[in-house]
């Protein structure tokens, strides 16, 4: 569906055909940039979707024009009932696809192909363990590694996620595009963002600029590609010459793609958030717990959608701790 009076299309003419649901608050690492130290205030078992919820809303999603679902967390694999909860999502008509720290990865491999799960973003933003432990703190760094082969092993579609800290692993960035030398496989280089709590300042950001001076000096200018955009990208990509992958950045920092948004995301106790950077938040899950239809609230939550990062219009505000210190960790929205 995607006619004017979809509820799904913001007043700007986005069409919101994406939904990304948080399964769980829960997360097996603890990476500084998602969440404080001291860890976040958990909902209560009893606010958060049961499977036949997330089914429930998800279908009303798919029924107004929603082709996309991404399964996110905390770490998604950790909710118990995972495997109940993708077989349910398998029988909707939609593309359907997951973000992992990849640790569990192992364990569900067979329920990923059985479901018809393909295309599967791992987060790792570094290839050193002692780093790794650093910025997890946890002591996962094979596990998570590993996952990455075994999935293009199994013929999965694989896109690694690295968020990008100044002084901490911007060295990095050639060697992990090195991995797409043999792997075909996609590494997305994310800019560090604000939420409450992650420590976020300006002088950590490694901006996209940054990135293409690092890959433009080692490569040479000419010896990678730009490709084109895919509709509704958040993420420009590029291709070293006759390397099987490709890399790419997620500029949501120092250059966003708000333009061409067609994200919705749903909380793990049922909230839905027009923006990732948004503050406001829409229960959905009373709503439909009420016995009443969700599509209105949906159609509210759409209608006002800020034309940029939930109004942070410029770095200037973006910067601003006022603004940004309001939204919650991105461990309970979902990346
Ligand atoms: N636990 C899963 C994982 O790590 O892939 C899924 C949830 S995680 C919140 C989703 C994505 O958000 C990850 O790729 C993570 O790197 C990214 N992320 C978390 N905090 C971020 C931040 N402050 N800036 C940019 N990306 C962030
Ligand atoms: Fe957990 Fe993912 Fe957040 Fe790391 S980024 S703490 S793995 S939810």
């Amino acid at each position: 569906m995607d006619t004017d009076a979809s509820i799904l299309k913001d007043k700007f003419g986005r069409n919101h055909n994406y939904l990304r649901i948080s399964l769980t608050e829960r997360c097996n690492l603890r990476c500084t940039y998602c969440m404080p130290a001291d860890g976040v205030q958990l909902s209560p078992k009893r606010n958060l979707m049961t499977a036949d919820e997330i089914y429930e809303i998800a279908k009303i999603f798919v029924a107004n024009g929603v082709n996309k679902i991404r399964l996110t967390g905390g770490e998604p694999l950790v909710r118990k009932d995972f495997k109940e909860i993708l077989k349910k999502l398998s029988t909707l008509n939609i593309n359907l696809s997951i973000t992992t720290n990849g640790v569990l990865v192992d364990r569900y491999i067979e329920t990923f192909k059985t479901n018809g799960l393909k295309h599967i973003n791992i987060s790792l933003d570094t290839l050193n363990a002692d780093k790794f432990k650093f910025i997890t703190r946890r002591n996962q760094f094979k596990k998570a590694f590993d996952s990455i082969k075994l999935l293009v092993d199994n013929h999965f579609k694989v896109k690694i996620n690295a968020v990008l800290i100044k002084g901490f692993n911007d060295s990095e960035i050639i060697d992990l595009i090195e991995l797409t030398k043999n792997l075909s496989i996609a590494i997305r280089f994310i800019e560090f963002m604000p939420f409450n709590g992650n420590k976020w300042d300006r002088s950590k950001l490694v901006t996209q600029k940054e990135i293409l001076e690092t890959v433009g000096d080692y490569y040479g200018s000419n010896q990678f590609l730009k490709l084109e955009n895919e509709e509704n990208f958040t993420s420009k990509n590029y291709k070293v010459l006759n390397y099987k992958g490709e890399f790419g950045i997620i500029s949501s920092v120092s250059n966003p793609f708000c333009d061409s948004c067609n994200r919705i995301r749903l909380t793990a106790n049922g909230k839905l958030k027009n923006c990732l950077f948004s503050n406001n938040e829409t229960d959905i899950l009373s709503v439909l717990r009420s016995n009443l239809q969700i599509e209105p609230a949906i159609k509210e939550a759409i209608n006002i959608k800020h034309a940029v990062r939930a109004g942070m219009d410029s770095f200037k505000k973006l910067n601003n701790p006022k603004f940004h210190s309001q939204n919650r960790s991105m461990l309970t929205i979902g990346g």
